[in-house]
């Protein structure tokens, strides 16, 4: 997605640790226009999917998540990293170890919102290490429900994991892949 690529060389900063730092459209601030093109770019490369539910994990996937389910008109449901008081009782669960955090936690679902009559679109902010999607596969696969792929808004090619996740046949759609960067530049995969 062009414009995302655009928006990324405009606005995003390298941080030390292979950090892109997108706060200002997709992170803290959120560009509310910008965010509806792509759920939109989202919803047109998963048309014919029949999907059910889109899955996300709180908080940063939510913003698109919602945004590709109202272009799809589909619910999305997203897993909570944090146990609370009115989390439902019956919940599936993954651990995820995370990337920005350096830190294990435990993401979970109640189970009446993800149930194995779902087909489901998992949508994050950024492929990395695979982590947090491979959780929510997990979850996904515990609810019986079918997976219809990944869409991600920016993937980090240099990290690996969408590559191995497209090796195993999962579909995976990232709006823009970064194959480097550095505090000069970044560079995207032509797709
Ligand atoms: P993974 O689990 O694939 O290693 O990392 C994905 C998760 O970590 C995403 O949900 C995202 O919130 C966060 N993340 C990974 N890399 C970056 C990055 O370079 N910038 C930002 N802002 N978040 C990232």
């Amino acid at each position: 997605m062009k414009a995302l690529e655009e928006k990324i060389l405009a606005e995003g900063t390298v941080l030390p640790g292979n950090v892109l730092k997108v706060g200002s459209f997709l992170n803290q601030k959120i560009d509310s226009d910008f965010i509806m093109e792509i759920g939109r770019e989202i919803a047109r490369l998963y048309a014919g999917e029949k999907i059910t539910r889109v899955f996300t994990v709180e908080s940063s996937g939510i913003a698109i998540a919602v945004a590709a389910g109202i272009a799809l008109h589909a619910p999305c449901v997203f897993a909570k990293k944090h146990k609370s008081a009115n989390m439902p009782k019956d919940v599936y669960t993954a651990p995820v170890y995370s990337f920005t955090h350096r830190e294990m936690y435990e993401i979970s679902v109640g189970k009446d919102y993800l149930g194995a009559d779902d087909r489901v679109l998992i949508v994050d902010d950024f492929l990395a290490n695979g982590n947090a999607v491979k959780g929510m596969m997990r979850i996904v696969e515990e609810a019986g429900a079918s997976l219809a792929g990944c869409a991600i808004a920016i993937e980090k090619g240099f990290q690996g994991a969408g590559d191995e996740l497209r090796a195993q046949g999962i579909r995976v759609d990232s709006l823009a892949i970064v194959d480097s960067m550095t505090d000069e530049s970044v560079v995207f995969r032509a797709q």
